[in-house]
């Protein structure tokens, strides 16, 4: 269908290399993008290229460290180079440290917020050229069931995921004369390396979950694929400044 079709269209996607954003990436890719993945391990970028390749799509990967803006600028300026454009911007890169409010160190606090908030702020601002530049652009930041909720051991991730989505109605606000749509998507629980060392460190997780949940699972990281295509693609361009759970029902009832 052409309200979805991505073909000709160039995606970077921060943290592409594994979990929520390498299925976003796949997502756009078989729609027909063309995925640049932005990630600090090389190795895992590597063999997430060659699963998007693997499905047809044009590939590559930037090594990135998103707390460093210099490095968030020669990311976007690596994504034209290699494409030619940028239309679209997925701030997925996240980190987590829990412990109570009382225990944080203002490094830990300062390495939650720079890696989840700080770097959509800069990524965007560096897309915003290359977006003007091509007529338009779609951004989709990563937030969380901690955009809507607080948590006994998580305040800085809670108040990065909230931030998030302030920041995204203040894009999308500002930016919506030059047709650029900014959008956040808030995952529940979802099966990836994140949460699997949050299970390791919360035993009774597994199961508060599952007994909350609606759909009685734990989403999956392809369960991301459908709305990262709507929101990078024409369906989305009268949809802006939104956050949209992904999340089985999870944050529909107490
Ligand atoms: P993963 O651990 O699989 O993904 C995290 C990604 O972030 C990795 O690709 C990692 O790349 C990248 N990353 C972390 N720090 C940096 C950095 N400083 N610079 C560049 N890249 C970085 O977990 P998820 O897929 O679960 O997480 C993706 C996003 O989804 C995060 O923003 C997370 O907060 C959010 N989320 C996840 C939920 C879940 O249940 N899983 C629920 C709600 C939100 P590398 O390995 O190369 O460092």
């Amino acid at each position: 269908m052409r309200l979805f079709d991505l073909n000709g269209r160039v995606a970077c996607i921060t943290g592409g290399n594994g979990g929520i954003g390498l299925a976003m990436g796949r997502g756009m890719a078989e729609a027909g993008a063309s995925v640049m993945v932005a990630g600090r391990n090389a190795e895992k970028n590597a063999a997430a290229v060659e699963a998007l390749q693997a499905l047809g799509a044009e590939a590559d990967s930037v090594v990135v460290d998103v707390r460093e803006p210099e490095s968030c600028k020669a990311m976007i300026a690596r994504t034209v180079e290699r494409f030619g454009r940028l239309d679209i911007l997925v701030n997925n890169a996240g980190t987590a440290v829990r412990k109570p409010p009382q225990d944080y160190t203002l490094e830990e606090w300062h390495l939650v917020l720079e890696t989840n908030l700080t770097s959509a702020f800069v990524c965007s601002q560096a897309a915003y050229p290359e977006f003007k530049k091509v007529g338009g652009g779609k951004i989709i930041n990563i937030g969380s069931m901690y955009s809507l909720f607080g948590a006994a051991v998580s305040s800085p991730y809670a108040s990065s995921k909230g931030g998030l989505v302030q920041l995204t109605k203040s894009l999308a606000s500002a930016w919506a004369k030059d047709n650029i749509q900014a959008n956040a998507v808030l995952p529940g629980w979802i099966d990836t390396e994140l949460t699997r060392r949050a299970r390791a460190d919360m035993p009774d997780m597994h199961e508060r979950v599952l007994s909350r949940s609606p759909t009685g699972r734990w989403g999956e990281a392809d369960d991301h694929c459908g709305i990262a295509v709507f929101l990078a693609s024409a369906a989305s361009d009268f949809v802006t400044g939104t956050a949209i759970p992904v999340d089985g029902g999870y944050s529909i009832y107490i």
